[in-house]
């Protein structure tokens, strides 16, 4: 008999983002002639930049050549992107990591839930609440559901991961955060890697948004944190800072340094658990998808793309900004895309996101789609068009919820 994997029964029910769309589409269907305005799911909506483009259109180019076509590549990347990348994220910060530190992948979604394979069933993790629910998911997947500490976020904590009182072995920082829009800072950063040197524990940074960080004093990696190469593992992505989310290319950084243990004790690469991971699973993301991310990380490319995400900061501000006028109170949205709106007291996240299909025709994502902490927030992204984010900040404020 073909036993299925009891762990997916654990799992709630319908995954948000397709109930919220099944009720968009409701909506839509009732009041065909309704303007919506979608600032709910995360995804970009600027075209790629013409750099990209180029580079990509050159890579298409090689394909059609008997000299310069590319098969197989090498599961871990090329090394010319492993390189732009250290050009553009890790040496202009000053931190030092080798090229094949840099495990080239067609996603950070999948790094972030694949990741925990390399690890025992029974590790104990800690997992924030609220934040991006694939870390949660993936390791309800693998049997661990009775194996998570969740680190509450509220209004009293700016919504940043405090140090748990039992002993955990592997953290999830997701800084800046999705949803709530806190970034850990130097000092709270240098607590969780003096935290995890002091337990055997191993951090999983996903920093997504670090493209977003606008305050320089700010951490863009965890490497930044002397001592983090000991017990980090970093994701980034080119999803939201290039505009990649459906070209699809990201990285997870694996120091030589980091260790895991085995049941005696004995210490095990980490580096070397993954790469043989990914050799098994993974055959490589394609090459012409390569040379644009490439082409994101320095130069034209990289400028062309910082002024797609001042635009969409610029919607940040004017949501932040408007709702803050109107006497709401909003958290997130200066370092990150997303605002993180607290719902006047009381009110359920999930009736509130009816209240304002309906009454404003806007659509924005329930906070407890992200944990129950969630509860009582919404968020809006700044990934929409310029207009449109104006015009929803004006219905929401003349509508005065
Ligand atoms: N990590 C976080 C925190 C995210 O919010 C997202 C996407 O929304 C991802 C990872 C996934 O990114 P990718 O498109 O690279 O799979």
């Amino acid at each position: 008999m073909a036993h299925i994997n009891e762990s997916y029964l654990e799992l709630s029910g319908s995954y948000l983002f397709a109930h919220i769309n099944r009720r968009v589409a409701a909506f839509r269907s009732s009041h065909p002639d309704a303007d919506i305005i979608r600032l709910g799911i995360g995804d970009v909506t600027r075209p790629l930049v013409p750099a990209v483009i180029r580079a990509m259109h050159a890579a298409v180019d090689e394909m059609a050549s008997a000299a310069t076509f590319r098969g197989y590549g090498p599961e871990q990347g090329y090394e010319f992107l492993q390189e732009a990348i250290l050009d553009g994220d890790y040496r202009p910060r000053n931190v030092k990591l080798d090229a094949d530190e840099i495990f080239i992948s067609d996603g950070s979604k999948c790094d972030v839930a694949n990741i925990q394979e390399i690890f025992s069933a029974d590790v104990k993790i800690a997992i924030a609440d609220p934040v991006y629910p694939v870390y949660l998911d993936s390791n309800i997947m693998a049997g661990r559901s009775r194996n998570i500490v969740f680190l509450p976020g509220s209004a009293g904590n700016d919504f940043l991961p405090q140090i748990p009182d039992e002993k955990v072995d592997l953290i999830y920082l997701c800084s800046p955060n999705n949803p709530t829009g806190s970034v850990l800072d130097r000092a709270a950063l240098t607590r969780w890697v003096e935290y995890a040197r002091e337990n055997r524990a191993v951090i999983l940074f996903d920093s997504a948004y670090s493209a977003y960080i606008r305050d320089e004093t700010l951490p863009r990696s965890i490497y930044e944190i002397p001592g983090a190469r000991d017990v980090a593992i970093e994701f980034k992505s080119f999803s939201k800072s290039a505009s990649f989310t459906g070209v699809r290319c990201a990285y997870t950084v694996i120091p030589k340094e980091l260790k895991g243990f085995d049941r005696n004790g004995n210490p095990h690469l980490l580096h070397t658990f993954w790469n043989r991971r990914q050799t098994t699973k993974f055959n490589g993301t394609s090459y012409i998808v390569q040379r644009a991310a490439e082409a994101a990380c320095r130069g034209e490319g990289r400028i062309q793309n910082q002024a797609v995400i001042d635009y969409y900061m610029g919607n940040a501000d004017i949501i932040r900004n408007g709702l803050e006028k109107a006497g709401y109170t909003v958290y997130g949205g200066k370092n990150a895309p997303y605002i993180w709106w607290k719902l006047p007291s009381g009110l359920d996240s999930m009736k509130f996101f009816d209240t304002l299909l309906e009454t404003c025709q806007v659509v924005g994502t329930p906070g407890v789609g992200f944990g129950s902490c969630g509860e009582g927030y919404f968020r809006l992204t700044a990934f929409g068009d310029r207009e449109r984010t104006r015009e929803a900040v004006k219905r929401i404020v003349a509508a005065g919820l």
